[in-house]
């Protein structure tokens, strides 16, 4: 067994606020929004230098479709794209858009709706009384600080602050935990003239498209504006753990040169690499166990709930998590996701939006696109908000008030919901 410490220490407190959110990515950003809307006190604490998560720190750069465009990431989508109107994007569209643009559009956003953000700020562990959160830690510039809270929202995407709580969670699939492999996105520019790219030492020589990390092709030049947006490297491992994550960056980013001299040899010879995602790019890793476990059956039956807050058709997308090159794609006509599953069951104060909500391997595959994370976001920031008014814990809010609000908010639900299992 590992050697273990006792690690005691005062921590000053930096800032106290209504409700914390904890990760600044697609759930964390609409979180904030919500709840700021509802007259909180939002303080947004976010690793990194930038918002968007995976979408911009991980260069996704592409918005699935999932059939009900609606709420906070629709009103983003008319103003960050307005080349892409709603309408277009709720019927096949994937816009593609640039990470850049949206990076500097959700700093600006976040002033207009009075959310203080805390960059460079990186959760450490909670500070629990009975089943309260009371504060969260965080490494900052100016070393260890505590952040006081009446609500908490996790939307790490790793289910971070609600692992460090004592909720249980899940990570992988049913039969061995094994994850979604990681990729590290990266963008070529077109040149208008042949690019001479040199092979660097130890990258690998790709023959054919078969020899590919992922056995196939997949980047898109949506806007016809010479960018080339390329998910091709893949690497095996769980985003959560310290040597997959180790291994990741670095056989990554040795992918990326090996994937653009083949590209470079196969159709793509004027377009030199111009953007490499800040760090991999990771699909996959903690799932909480919460009120309410989405299951691949809710999916693939299209199952409506009386407690419903976000809707989508995506599919199931799983890439392979045994290192093979292949994907299990399947097509979903729709379904509910309900609030139960980012309640957890042990912790009255805490949340958990995107990804990392309660949901089984399958499941999560199809729920894990940006904008059914904004849509969950919006949902935790008003439950939160709730029940900081109402001094109820989370599980006990009203279902009717926080549908209410997300209407007012104008995140429609548009499927009737065909009331099932609340
Ligand atoms: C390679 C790849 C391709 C994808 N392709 C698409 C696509 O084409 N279209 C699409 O819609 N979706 C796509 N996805 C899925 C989508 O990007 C993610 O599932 C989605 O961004 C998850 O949102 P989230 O808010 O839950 O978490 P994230 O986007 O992971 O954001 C989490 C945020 O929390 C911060 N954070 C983490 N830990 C801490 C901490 N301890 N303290 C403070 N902050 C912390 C992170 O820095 C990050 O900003 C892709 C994902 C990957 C990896």
């Amino acid at each position: 067994m590992a050697n273990q410490f006792s690690f005691q220490r005062q921590v000053e407190t930096y800032a106290k606020a209504d409700v914390i959110v904890i990760g600044g990515g697609p759930a964390g950003t609409a979180a904030a929004i919500s709840a700021s809307r509802l007259g909180k006190k939002v303080i947004l604490l976010e690793r990194s230098g930038q918002l968007g998560g995976m979408g911009t720190l991980g260069n996704v750069s592409i918005f699935m479709p999932i059939g009900n465009v609606t709420g906070i990431y629709r009103e983003m989508i008319a103003e960050v794209l307005s080349e892409y109107l709603p309408e277009q994007h709720d019927v096949s569209i994937a816009p593609q858009y640039s990470p850049f643009v949206l990076r500097y559009y959700l700093n600006e956003k976040m002033k207009k709706e009075n959310v203080e953000v805390c960059f460079h700020t990186e959760f450490v562990g909670v500070v629990q009384e009975g089943r309260q959160v009371k504060a969260v830690v965080a490494a900052t510039r100016e070393g260890l600080r505590a952040f006081e809270g009446g609500q908490f929202i996790d939307c790490t995407g790793d289910a971070r602050v609600a692992l460090d709580a004592g909720v249980p969670y899940t990570s992988g699939r049913e039969e061995d935990g094994l994850t979604q492999p990681m990729t590290l996105m990266f963008m070529m520019q077109n040149t208008g003239k042949p690019v001479n790219s040199i092979l660097p030492e130890g990258c690998y020589y790709y023959e054919n498209k078969s020899d590919l990390p992922q056995g196939r092709h997949l980047f898109w030049e949506r806007n016809k504006d010479g960018n080339l947006l390329v998910n091709m490297t893949r690497v095996k491992g769980n985003g959560a753990k310290i040597a997959d994550v180790n291994y990741a960056e670095t056989e990554a980013l040795r992918q990326v040169f090996s994937v653009v001299h083949y590209l470079q040899r196969n159709g793509f010879e004027n377009y030199a690499l111009a953007h490499i995602a800040g760090q991999v790019g990771v699909r996959e890793t903690n799932q909480i166990v919460g009120l309410y476990t989405l299951t691949e059956q809710d999916v693939l039956e299209g199952r409506r709930f009386a407690d419903v807050v976000a809707q989508t058709n995506y599919e199931i997308d799983i890439h392979s998590p045994d290192g093979k090159k292949t994907c299990d794609e399947r097509h979903v006509d729709g379904y509910d996701i309900p609030y139960r599953t980012m309640v957890p069951e042990a912790v009255d104060n805490l949340l958990v939006a995107g990804r990392a909500i309660s949901a089984t391997h399958v499941a999560m595959s199809s729920m894990r696109v940006q904008a059914t994370c904004y849509a969950l976001g919006q949902a935790a920031g008003i439950a939160a908000s709730l029940a900081f008014a109402d001094g109820c814990p989370t599980r006990d809010i009203s279902i009717a008030a926080l549908q209410d609000v997300l209407l007012q908010q104008d995140a429609v639900l548009k499927f009737a919901p065909e009331a099932e299992g609340v």
